[in-house]
């Protein structure tokens, strides 16, 4: 199974730190909508609630723990369509190292070959989640409890981003690869470790950095922070499609504004492309929107409102099923027909995958009269999967895999079709452009593929 969630940690002296909790995972909630959960760690007393569906229901959950020392949370999607609240997190454990709560996001490469070894040696799996087999692991493992995470840390192989925490402290953990972002800061009382920074600010609290690769970020009761690299061998592998689409345009990530950097991409889109200035600039929204706004302003062409996106509407990439993805299209977007009709148009858009949200979008601006369409995206063709975290399928299912641009213009029944290049993106990232992942647009995989 893979997995694409948002995690979150807090440590502090608060008297309602399951609230502080809910509102990280609120603004976290872009990155999973599945099933969320809440962890807190009372007078070491342990207290867990997950429910399926967004972060909100956990505020129908009556008589919840509100007080703690700590808390870890956790949103999930899962690619599986398998809704199964036995997958929700925190993963909670009591073990021979002491109560533990963990939540991930990421996706492990050696899952299977772990998990069947474990099931081997006796341990009884609730579902098939990685934070699950991770848990386990780490209880199967000798010596103290930060010896038993090292000794777990140089097994599990892939991408993972942890919040974790036990008797005495919250930790995050990020992989010799950072494929995943994982942030910390201070708020008000206390220290925030989570996926992105706009669950800090959500806090009103100060971004302190990244939690780096290899390390162990250990946060204990009185205050005390160490970081405790747990490897030397680091690989930088950001994943650059955290910049494309998952992440929030108002985070920093990987030390970038997610927004300026679509911003930018979107003028590298319209330098390489000086041949087509069409009437107007049409954005996606609403990832699509920063790279809009740096079309236009590159290209002097003006951008204006031609789809209006309904926000009650969940994120279409995020829906497990085709017939799902198919009609949140329509539920969510709808073309403005004063704007586009008679209208030649540059239609920004961040990605594309299997062409099929494009296809529904093209769909509804034809019924509104749109003149042409040339399709730009801020992103290089996709044509390998992912096995890293980010959901995407089979790559006989990828469009830029089966076909060209121009072919792909022709299915879409459009002028054309054009992709940021792999060099233009990575002048985009300018100086630390080599410590990105490239693979889904290239196939150079940094590791072996155990679960393939
Ligand atoms: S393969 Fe693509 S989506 Fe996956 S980690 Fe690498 S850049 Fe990100």
């Amino acid at each position: 199974m893979k997995e694409y969630c948002g995690v979150s940690g807090i440590i502090g002296n608060f008297d309602d730190i399951f609230y502080k909790l809910y509102l990280t995972l609120f603004a976290l909630q872009h990155r999973g909508q599945e099933s969320a959960g809440i962890s807190l760690n009372d007078k070491d007393h342990f207290f867990t609630y997950k429910r399926s569906g967004f972060a909100r229901n956990l505020l129908d959950i009556p008589n919840v723990q509100r007080k703690g020392a700590m808390g870890i949370g956790h949103v999930r999607y899962s690619t599986s369509g398998n809704s199964n609240i036995a997958n929700a997190q925190p993963v909670y454990a009591n073990t021979n190292h002491g109560k533990i709560s963990l939540a991930h996001n990421g996706n492990l490469v050696n899952y299977k070959k772990l998990r069947n070894h474990l099931k081997a040696a006796g341990a009884i799996f609730q579902g098939n989640s990685d934070s699950e087999m991770i848990m386990h692991y780490l209880a199967h493992q000798e010596g103290d409890f930060l010896a038993a995470l090292t000794s777990t840390l140089h097994t599990i192989r892939g991408a993972y981003s942890i919040v974790l925490m036990d008797e005495d402290a919250l930790y995050g953990i990020r992989d010799p690869y950072g494929f995943r972002p994982l942030v910390y800061g201070k708020i008000d009382g206390g220290y925030i470790i989570t996926s992105e920074t706009c669950a800090i600010d959500i806090l009103n609290g100060e971004y302190l950095g990244e939690v780096t690769e290899g390390n162990i970020l250990r946060i204990d009761k009185s205050g005390n922070i160490e970081f405790i690299p747990f490897t030397k061998e680091i690989i930088k592998q950001n994943c650059v499609f955290e910049h494309i689409y998952f992440a929030r345009p108002d985070s920093c990530i990987f030390g970038k504004n997610v927004h300026k950097t679509r911003y930018r991409m979107g003028e590298e889109l319209a330098r390489e492309n000086p041949d087509i200035r069409p009437d107007i600039v049409v954005a996606v929204p609403d990832s699509g929107l920063s790279a809009a706004m740096g079309f236009a302003d590159e290209s002097n062409v003006p951008l204006d409102r031609g789809l209006i996106r309904n926000h009650y509407v969940g994120r279409s990439f995020i829906y497990p099923t085709q017939e799902e993805r198919k009609n949140i299209v329509r539920m969510k977007l709808q073309p403005v027909f004063e704007v586009i009709k008679g209208k030649d148009i540059a239609l920004i858009d961040d990605s594309m995958v299997r062409g099929t949200t494009a296809k529904e979008i093209i769909g509804l601006l034809k019924q509104k009269g749109v003149g042409k369409i040339h399709y730009f995206l801020a992103c290089p063709p996709i044509k390998y999967s992912c096995y890293f975290g980010i959901d995407t399928p089979n790559r006989k299912k990828l469009i830029a895999n089966n076909l060209l641009p121009k072919e792909i213009a022709e299915y879409l029944e459009i002028e054309s079709v054009n992709f940021l290049s792999i060099n233009g993106l990575k002048r985009v990232l300018k100086g630390n452009a080599n410590d990105y992942c490239y693979a889904c647009f290239a196939g150079n995989y940094i590791m072996e593929i155990e679960n393939d």
